[in-house]
């Protein structure tokens, strides 16, 4: 059988973590990497050829799949509708508030072009985003609970790093263990943002900053920290360097309802990861088979996690899973 040929559009984190998840995949094959850096200058893992950005329309007869690695703030805004009218794409926009104007634009790229453009994949949203729809439909009287963490957060330890005498940071939000308790016991609590998680972060300041100063600005900024309990560790940079240097995350989908009389059901889905971005790319590259499928059976458009029927995800046939995993 032919090999699903797979284009990695930017190479960061995501991007890296997508060279290893189609490396595990018997039927794909990474073709090229598109980045708007020198090409030449760019260290690939694999190997694999490293193209200007500029050129990536040359390439629509040699990728089925094009597997956008952007940033989402400033990156996939542009690149999604734009990719979109000449590739099937996967991306993980995750700025939850502009979603639904994502999905327009990237639709109206994609729909009239005859591609397949899955956009906000991930885990959250991703992976969540199923697990609260699952535990909605199933219990409509109910509560949904996200706890997240423990993880670092690239949002609030950018929000650091920009705050004057503060040299290099990292955050980490953790569930509080009560809280998370209470729920699963099917309690419904009403939680507050403060009762849900903690703040704990790891700063190197400049030279000649003032450690209380600093500590203040952190613990009262509005939106970041100001809601939550955060508590402020001063390190020196090879600590940091040391002890600080992967990107854990993870969390909880909780769903509590009730059904019958009374009856409790708690359903539960969590994830502990060691590595954030190369767990997000490895549920990409799955969804980048499910794209190819789709496309093929003349399902276009923009979709998100919700329009995927689970068993295109699977290397195996649907026989195949009807036999093994049903
Ligand atoms: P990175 O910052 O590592 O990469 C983003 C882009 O920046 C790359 O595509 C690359 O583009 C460019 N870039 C990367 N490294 C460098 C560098 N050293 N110098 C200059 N440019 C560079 O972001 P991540 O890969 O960590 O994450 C991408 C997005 O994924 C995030 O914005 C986040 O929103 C989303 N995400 C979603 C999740 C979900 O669950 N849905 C989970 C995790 C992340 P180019 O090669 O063209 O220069």
């Amino acid at each position: 059988d032919k090999k699903i040929r797979i284009g990695i559009a930017g190479y960061g984190n995501l991007g890296r973590g997508v060279e290893y998840a189609v490396s595990r995949c018997e039927d794909m094959e990474l073709s090229a990497v598109f980045t708007r850096r020198s090409p030449e200058e760019l260290q690939v893992a694999s190997g694999t050829q490293v193209y200007s950005f500029t050129e990536i329309e040359s390439h629509v007869d040699n990728i089925d799949v094009m597997i956008l690695c952007g940033g989402s703030k400033n990156d996939l805004p542009k690149q999604g509708p734009e990719l979109a009218k000449f590739f099937n794409t996967i991306d993980s926009f995750d700025t939850h508030a502009k979603i639904p104007d994502y999905f327009e634009a990237v639709d109206a790229s994609a729909k009239p072009n005859g591609k397949t453009a899955i956009i906000s994949v991930g885990w959250d949203p991703g992976m969540f985003s199923i697990n609260r729809l699952y535990g909605e439909a199933i219990l409509p009287e109910g509560e949904t609970y996200t706890f997240w963490g423990k993880g670092l957060s690239q949002g609030h330890s950018d929000a650091l790093r920009r705050i004057e005498g503060v040299r290099n940071a990292v955050q980490y939000t953790i569930p509080v263990d009560e809280a998370v308790d209470r729920v699963r016991s099917g309690l419904q609590p009403q939680l507050t943002t403060r009762e849900k998680h903690t703040r704990e972060c790891f700063v190197v300041l400049e030279e000649g900053s003032n450690k209380d100063e600093v500590e203040q600005t952190i613990v009262t900024m509005p939106d970041y920290f100001a809601d939550y309990d955060t508590t402020v560790h001063f390190i020196d940079e090879k600590q940091l360097k040391e002890d600080h240097s992967a990107m854990p995350h993870g969390g909880f989908v909780i769903r509590s309802g009730k059904t019958g009389d009374n009856n409790n059901q708690v359903m539960e889905f969590s994830l502990g990861l060691e590595s954030n971005p190369e767990f997000t790319s490895s549920v990409l590259v799955a969804y980048a088979r499910a794209a190819y499928r789709m496309n093929r059976a003349g399902d276009t458009g923009a979709k998100t996690v919700f329009d995927v029927a689970p068993g295109l995800l699977s290397i195996q046939s649907a026989k195949e899973l009807r036999k093994h995993l049903l």
